[in-house]
C-alpha cells in the first residue's frame, strides 16, 4: 500500500468543482494544517510541471517559503518535513508539498514549463538539495 497517495475517495472529493464544508473537515482532521498549506500552495499557483526534451521526462517542482521543492509524486520531496516526519519519524504520510502536487494535479492548478534535458541538469544541482 502506497501511504503517500491520496484514497479513491480523496482524490474524488478534490475532483469536484469546488470543495464542500464537510469535505475541507475531512481533509482538515485527516491531513491537519498541512491541507490548508497545500490547498494554499495550488490556489497560489507555486506548483510546476517541468517537461524535458528530448527524454520526454517530467519534474514537479513545489515553490515552499524559501526555496524549491522537487517532489517525485506519492514517492519523494526533497523537504526537510519528508526527511524527518515522513521517513525517520513516521509521524506523517505526506509533506504538505506531496499534497500539493497531488492536489495541483487532480484539479489541473499547475504551470507547465518546457525545457530541455541540458537545462534539467542544470536546475537538479538546485533542486536535489536536501538541507
Ligand atoms: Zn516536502
Amino acid at each position: 500500500m502506497n501511504v503517500m497517495a491520496l484514497s479513491l475517495i480523496e482524490v474524488r472529493k478534490l475532483s469536484g468543482e469546488s470543495l464542500t464544508q464537510s469535505d475541507i473537515e475531512y481533509f482538515r482532521n485527516k491531513y491537519g494544517k498541512r491541507f490548508v498549506r497545500a490547498l494554499q500552495v495550488v490556489e497560489e499557483n507555486k506548483v510546476t510541471k517541468y517537461l524535458f526534451q528530448p527524454s520526454n521526462t517530467a519534474t514537479w517542482i513545489v515553490k515552499g517559503r524559501t526555496r524549491q521543492y522537487m517532489v517525485i509524486p506519492k514517492i519523494y520531496c526533497t523537504c526537510r518535513s519528508f526527511y524527518q516526519d515522513v521517513v525517520i519519524s513516521r509521524e506523517i504520510s505526506m509533506c504538505y508539498h506531496l499534497l500539493a502536487q497531488q492536489i495541483a494535479e487532480i484539479r489541473d492548478l499547475y504551470h507547465t514549463i518546457n525545457s530541455t534535458d541540458v537545462e534539467r541538469r542544470k536546475m537538479y544541482v538546485e533542486w536535489r538539495r536536501t538541507d
